[in-house]
């Protein structure tokens, strides 16, 4: 069977001397593992479609169950970002999470525009910390981690600084914190608060939009990166090199 799609690969895994198996995101089918025979060599037709962060319209065949990758044309290879060894190892990171935060065939187009739009802002060099925060966020949100972010979670109130309990997935007011309810949890102010709500509650066009000072950006992705870490239980080796850099 002939299946054409557009995708974007988030892995590769190299087989044998010639051949790739990918994993490719795409919006129909959400994630599926691919075939690129003779991939690997340089000559090959598919070498620019099988390679990671390529964005392509591909044709695929596929038989008894697997996919095999047919031919492609390329509609975007984010080359920005192959300049800089901070926003290529945030977009490896990016692909590593939606590989592993996305079960097979499900939310696929939700995660490939959010990962193709955080890859186009990588690109034109706007804030890595905005951007990571947003794509953590919101990838959450989408699987099914969405926190509860309407006010504190005791009497409903909002303070200046909130307190973000990651294990529960949602906020404490700085009062019920002093009163020993916000035990464990990560002090935001106000400003990364309000973007949190924001992402999560935002149209999919409109997340990246908003304004946020450093210090806020800082916080603001320190309580994202915590909130995914604590609900998924993983260790991803992309990130830990992105915080090293
Ligand atoms: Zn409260």
């Amino acid at each position: 069977m002939d299946i054409e799609t557009t995708g974007i690969v988030i892995r590769e895994y190299p087989k044998g001397e010639r051949d790739k198996l990918i994993i490719v995101l795409t919006p129909e089918m959400g994630k599926i593992a691919v075939w690129a025979r003779g991939a690997r060599s340089q000559k090959s037709p598919l070498l620019s479609v099988s390679q990671l962060l390529s964005y392509s319209r591909l044709k695929l065949k596929k038989n008894a169950g697997a996919f095999y990758l047919a031919g492609g044309e390329v509609i975007n290879l984010f080359f920005e970002i192959r300049d800089s060894i901070g926003r290529l190892s945030l977009s490896q990171y990016f692909c590593e999470l939606s590989d592993r935060a996305s079960a097979d065939g499900l939310e696929g187009g939700e995660i490939l525009s959010l990962l193709l739009n955080s890859l186009y802002l990588l690109c034109k060099g706007e804030s890595e910390t905005r951007i990571k925060a947003v794509f953590e966020l919101r990838l959450m949100s989408v699987i099914g981690f969405r926190p509860e972010l309407s006010g504190c979670a005791v009497c409903g109130g909002e303070t200046d600084a909130m307190y973000f309990d990651m294990r529960e997935g949602r906020v404490v007011c700085a009062q019920c914190a002093r009163g020993g309810r916000g035990a464990g949890a990560y002090p935001v102010n106000r400003a990364a608060y309000e973007a949190m709500k924001y992402i999560i509650n935002a149209d999919a066009k409109k997340i990246f939009s908003f304004k946020l000072d450093e210090e806020s950006e800082r916080i603001l992705s320190k309580a994202t990166e915590g909130f995914m870490l604590t609900q998924l239980d993983i260790n991803l080796k992309t990130l830990d090199f992105y915080n090293k850099l």
